[in-house]
C-alpha cells in the first residue's frame, strides 16, 4: 500500500530531526496532504499507529493531518491560485489554460515538537 510507504519514510525522517536535535521523544508531527495526493486519511493514519511501535521516539507521538488545497501556476503569466472547484479552469489573470499543479499533489512534513532538546 501506498500509504504504508510514505509513513515509513515519514518515521524515518522524523528519527532523522531528532537525532539532529538530540530530542529523545517526539510528541507531536503535523503533516501536509495534498488533496490531490490520492492518499487516504484513514489508512494513513493507521499505517502510521502500525510504524510507530516500532520507532523508540516517535512511539507517544500524535499524528495531526493538515489538508492542503491545490495550488496553480500558470505557465504563460506565472500567477499563482487556489482554484475554486475540482474543474481547474483557466488562469484567472490571463486566461490561460497552460497551468501546472505547484502544490496538493504531495505529503510533507510541517513540523516537528520534539522533548530533549538541547539548545
Ligand atoms: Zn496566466
Amino acid at each position: 500500500m501506498h500509504e504504508y510507504s510514505v509513513v515509513s519514510s515519514l518515521i524515518e525522517l522524523c528519527e532523522e530531526h531528532a537525532l539532529k536535535n538530540n530530542a529523545f521523544k517526539i510528541e507531536k508531527i503535523i503533516v501536509g496532504i495534498g488533496e490531490r495526493s490520492g492518499m487516504d486519511k484513514s489508512l494513513f493514519v493507521s499505517a502510521f499507529e502500525t510504524f510507530r511501535e516500532e520507532s523508540q521516539v516517535c512511539k507517544d507521538a500524535i499524528l495531526d493531518i493538515v489538508e492542503e488545497k491545490v495550488e496553480l501556476e500558470c505557465n504563460d503569466c506565472h500567477h499563482c491560485f487556489v482554484p475554486e472547484g475540482i474543474d481547474y479552469g483557466v488562469c484567472p489573470q490571463c486566461g490561460s489554460k497552460n497551468l501546472e499543479m505547484i502544490k496538493g499533489r504531495e505529503m510533507h512534513l510541517l513540523s516537528l515538537e520534539m522533548i530533549g532538546q538541547i539548545d
